[in-house]
């Protein structure tokens, strides 16, 4: 933990570095045109807690419409539990016993969901709910395209669901169907080739769903790449998305020809100038432990022309821009996730990018870490 005096009302410039920094004016307006869009669309929006990890920023979007979140994790879940969310869809296989009784006990606090694409697991499931006497919604998770987790869509999910649906303490309450892989597909063109093919595979299951009578209330899946193509799909009812708070470098590529909605970066790694040298080089006092460096290096904001040239553990070296000694620099992370997941906290400032841009408050990366 930090030690320091970091505290609401003291002015951006006084901040040490390197620091996480949210930009709480754009986090503000992209909550809300996601939003916007779920209602205009007549969808349901479950957004994806993984991004932020932080209960605060959980409940700004639950206020705004969505029906709870959505986490990878069971500690992730674990923490928007205890930070006042109530609903709450882990969006991945269970397994491990000892993980089930934990699942089991959350759902005496929340209501909590999760997916299955193996029928043992949700026996032992079922067996952890009915002795704690919670009953926990089960969505089968099919492998729409990315070969990843996921049942065979069709007839073998649909069996899986009827197994599901007989089993006390667990509710089959409909399909999950997201393709990761198709969210970083480079061209419109790709994410809807990918996502109407998957499109097709969830609507096959459905149908072997309807032959033995029964009904998926929930079908999830969707992330900020793609969710405009569930969205339309008129398969999917649910969407998930999470980057769209945050929105990161490699997202930006994803949408160079802007036609994308226009979600706007608010989450920073701040750092400053620690070394220079004539002819545009300077050296920045942040490196890979402050931001993740698995989809490519940060790209630095505001600075045209400049470009990260190397990356080690705490430095950086940026050329193309004459900074001084002791300048700071927002660095738009390359991937957001692992990028929060490196810090304890997000500094939320209010009016960035203006002289009277200070702290407005602490945001606790409540599931940092939480792994298990
Ligand atoms: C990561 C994830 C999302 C959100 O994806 P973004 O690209 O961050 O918007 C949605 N659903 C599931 C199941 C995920 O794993």
């Amino acid at each position: 933990m930090v030690a320091d005096d970091i505290a609401p009302g003291i002015p951006l410039a006084a901040i040490d570095t390197p620091a996480l920094i949210v930009d709480l004016d754009a986090l503000g307006r992209n909550i809300a045109r996601m939003a916007r869009e779920a209602a205009a669309a007549g969808i349901r929006l479950r957004p994806h807690a993984k991004t932020h990890k932080c209960a605060e920023i959980a409940r700004l979007q639950v206020a705004a419409g969505a029906v709870g979140v959505a986490c990878q994790k069971l500690g992730e879940a674990e923490a928007m539990v205890a930070g006042g969310v109530g609903d709450v869809l882990i969006t991945n296989e269970v397994v491990a016993p000892v993980k089930l009784a934990r699942l089991a006990a959350l759902a005496t606090r929340a209501q909590i969901g999760v997916c299955v694409d193996a029928l043992d697991p949700a026996r032992a499931l079922s067996a952890e709910a009915t002795a704690a006497g919670v009953e926990i919604d089960v969505l089968v998770e099919i492998d729409v395209g990315q070969g990843r987790c996921g049942a065979q869509p069709g007839a073998e999910a649909a069996a899986l669901a009827a197994e599901v649906a007989a089993l006390p303490g667990l509710r089959f309450d409909g399909l999950q169907a997201y393709h990761g892989a198709a969210q970083h597909f480079r061209t419109p063109a790709d994410r809807a080739v990918a996502i109407a093919r998957a499109g097709a595979l969830t609507r096959e299951t459905l149908e072997a769903l309807a032959t033995r009578g029964l009904d998926a209330r929930i079908v999830g899946g969707a992330g900020t790449g793609s969710y405009p193509l569930e969205a339309a799909s008129g398969v999917w009812n649910e969407i998930q998305p999470g980057s769209y708070v945050f929105m990161d470098a490699d997202y930006a590529r994803n949408t160079p020809d802007r036609d994308h909605p226009p979600f706007e970066h608010a989450l920073f790694v701040l750092a400053s100038v620690m070394s220079r040298r004539k002819g545009g080089h300077a050296v920045l006092d942040a490196g890979h432990k402050a931001a993740a460096i698995d989809s490519g290096p940060p790209v630095p904001h505001g600075l045209p022309g400049a470009e990260v040239t190397q990356m080690s553990d705490e430095h950086t070296v940026l050329k193309g821009a004459d900074l001084a000694l002791g300048q700071t620099v927002l660095l738009i992370p390359g991937h957001i996730d692992p990028t929060v997941n490196l810090h304890d906290r997000m500094i939320g400032i209010a009016g960035l990018g203006t002289p009277e841009a200070r702290v407005d408050r602490i945001l606790t990366v409540d599931a940092r870490g939480a792994m298990t």
